[in-house]
Formats: C-alpha cells, sequence, structure tokens
C-alpha cells in the first residue's frame, strides 16, 4: 500500500488547474496567460512554476532527483501543502513534540485538523516510544524537527528510520531541517529511498541568506511530490526570488556557504560559554543549530534589559516548558559581542 493512500481523497481525485505556463514554454509570440506584451519592468511574464534550472541544482545540492523535489515559497508553504493534502478538517490529526516550531500546529488548526502533543523529555529530546504509543487511527502527519527549534537539538537518524518504519503504510513522517547547515550531522535524505513514507523540509532561508527570497523544498517520493504540486498556487515562484537563489547557488558559492555556517557554528559555541558563564543564567540548552536556548533567573527582566539597549532576541517562555528561556540567534562577531557586553551590564532588580 502506498502512504498516498492515506491523503485525501478529494485531493487524490482533484483535477488540478492547468496554467498557461504548465501548458506552453517559450514561443516568439506569447499570446496565451492575458500579460503585458511590454517587457520594461523584465517581470511582464508569468514564471515558470517549477524553473527547470532551479530543480536540478537543488536536487544535486540535497542529493534527490528532481522528481522527488517540490520548490515553494520556503518551508512555510511546504507544511501547509503537506497539512492540506492529507488531513482532512474535523477528522484528521497531526503529531508534534512540544516545544516546537509553531507553524506546525498552526497550519493544522487553520486546516481543522487535530494537533496531539507527545512532549519531549526531560532533556529536550524526542521520545520515539512515547510517540509511537501516541498514533490513533487518524493520524496523517508526524512532524520531527531536527535541529528543533527552540530548544536546538539533533533527532538521530535511527530515530527517524524507526519511526517511518513502524509508521509505513499510516503516516508521512516530515522532518524539517531547516537548520540542518550548522549541524555537522548527516540529512535524512539519506533514508528516503528506504522510506517513501518520509518528507524532508529544507530552506533557502538561514544558511543560505535568503530568508527574504522565501524559497524552500519538500523532499519525498516522487507521488507524494505530484500530490502536493495539484494543490500549489499556479506561480508560486517570482523570478527574482529564483534569480537570487540560482546566484546563491553558483557552485563557486558553495565553499563560502559551507565557511560561514562553520564560523556560525564556532561562534554558536563561544557564546554558549560566555552566556552560560554569566550569574543570571541557569543553563544554556546545547544547540545544533544557529541559535542558542538560554534559561536564565528572569527572563522577563533581561529581554526587557536587552530591549533597552537596541537588541532584540525571541522571548520563547510561552511554549511549554520553556518558562524563563530566551531564544538567541548567532548574529555577526559585532553583534554577538554587543550582545554580551549588554547582557554583562545587566544587574537583577534586588
Ligand atoms: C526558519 C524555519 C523554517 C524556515 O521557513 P522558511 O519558510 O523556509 O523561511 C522552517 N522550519 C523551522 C523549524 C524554522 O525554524
Amino acid at each position: 500500500m502506498s502512504i498516498l493512500q492515506r491523503a485525501r481523497a478529494e485531493i487524490r481525485a482533484l483535477v488540478p488547474y492547468s496554467s498557461a505556463r504548465m501548458e506552453a514554454g517559450a514561443a516568439a509570440v506569447m499570446l496565451n496567460a492575458n500579460e503585458s506584451p511590454w517587457a520594461q519592468t523584465g517581470l511582464n511574464r508569468y514564471p515558470d512554476p517549477q524553473p527547470a534550472a532551479l530543480s536540478s541544482r537543488l536536487a544535486e545540492l540535497y542529493g534527490v532527483d528532481a522528481q522527488q523535489l517540490l520548490i515553494g515559497r520556503g518551508s512555510d508553504e511546504a507544511i501547509d501543502l503537506l497539512v492540506r493534502a492529507f488531513c482532512a478538517a474535523g477528522e484528521d490529526a497531526i503529531v508534534i513534540s512540544q516545544p516546537t516550531f509553531g507553524m506546525y500546529g498552526v497550519c493544522a488548526r487553520i486546516q481543522g485538523a487535530e494537533v496531539i502533543d507527545v512532549p519531549l523529555d526531560a532533556q529536550f529530546v524526542l521520545d520515539a516510544d512515547a510517540l509511537l504509543a501516541a498514533i490513533a487511527p487518524n493520524v496523517k502527519l508526524v512532524f520531527l524537527c531536527s535541529p528543533n527549534n527552540p530548544t536546538g537539538g539533533l533527532v538521530p537518524l535511527a530515530s527517524i528510520a524507526r519511526i517511518a518504519e513502524a509508521l509505513a503504510e499510516h503516516a508521512l513522517v516530515v522532518v524539517d531541517e531547516a537548520y540542518i547547515e550548522f549541524a555537522d550531522a548527516a540529512s535524512a535524505t539519506s533514508l528516503l529511498a528506504h522510506y517513501p513514507n518520509l518528507a524532508i523540509l529544507r530552506t533557502l532561508s538561514k544558511a543560505y541568506a535568503l530568508a527574504s527570497a522565501r524559497v524552500g523544498s519538500v523532499l519525498a517520493s516522487a507521488e507524494v511530490i505530484e500530490l502536493l504540486r495539484r494543490i500549489q498556487a499556479p506561480y508560486p515562484l517570482p523570478s527574482p526570488s529564483v534569480a537570487a537563489a540560482m546566484a546563491a547557488l553558483e557552485p563557486q558559492a558553495r565553499p563560502l556557504v559551507d565557511a560561514a555556517a562553520q564560523r556560525m557554528v564556532a561562534a554558536r559555541e563561544q557564546l554558549r560559554r560566555d552566556i552560560g558563564a554569566l550569574p543570571m543564567t541557569r543553563a544554556v540548552l546545547q544547540s545544533r543549530a544557529n541559535f542558542l536556548c538560554v534559561h536564565f533567573d528572569d527572563c522577563a527582566g533581561v529581554f526587557r534589559h536587552l530591549l533597552r539597549h537596541g537588541v532584540v532576541v525571541r522571548d520563547v517562555s510561552r511554549y511549554p516548558r520553556l518558562a524563563d528561556h530566551l531564544r538567541i540567534s548567532i548574529g555577526t562577531p559585532e553583534e554577538n559581542s554587543r550582545l554580551l557586553s549588554v547582557l554583562r551590564t545587566y544587574r537583577a532588580a534586588p
């Protein structure tokens, strides 16, 4: 049985919208899309829905076939497409492990799907036994965030494989690897060939410094990709974003991206030691991403102190079990030393 059987029947049966650009590519005279014929902006034509050059470059980068990849407006769009394709409103469910990235739950609630939380354990590690025990008949998607936002921990490939194996005909296991470039660990893409019920999210927003371009990918079996394409908006990729992505993915840019990620990791570890040594720090969670999650005595006080001195960090204390935690992104060397010097002037209220 294919995992596609678990997708919504009406999506499997849907006759998707066929855009002008899908039906015909470039020609000398293009009169099929009601566009302006005047090219002064350079943007008068609708863009290619999935530009082949970008697809093949991303497929090569991630080590998959181009048919196993769908490009969208960031991983945020991919999360939404997955939830809409698999979860029927009022019936189906997703599984998440809190504290984790908020978009999984938000997309599920917008779609009217149930959200089942199997919390990370006391060390903020994924509890695979508890997760598998919580799988109800209506669970269609399991979201694993690795490294996890906002705690920074990695999900071992062995856990991902075990969960995918156990849920082979039951649920699609979605591994969000937005921060994998900072993790010094192998991507779950190596498991795709063995587990057709696996999907992996990658993005150019973090290590590739293209958050504003909104380019993310979902990697999955060709049939899952074909299903998601049916419900994606006709022209998801603005051509300036495609051009920016192509430039960032030039072969000569690769060593620069790798070097930047390594500098980030070194800065993260230095900052972890420095923040860990401050008197008001209770703990700094081990992070495999480009941020640190820090437990302070009084995170609201530290947050206000930083803000008064022009430094904004993320207050994550509203997440379950992260009371008094702040998430601090790693910045440039100048920003990191500014952060530290402001933190060093913090005095707890008497
Ligand atoms: C930043 C982030 C993303 C990236 O989202 P884009 O839409 O690709 O910018 C995805 N997942 C997690 C967990 C993130 O923190």
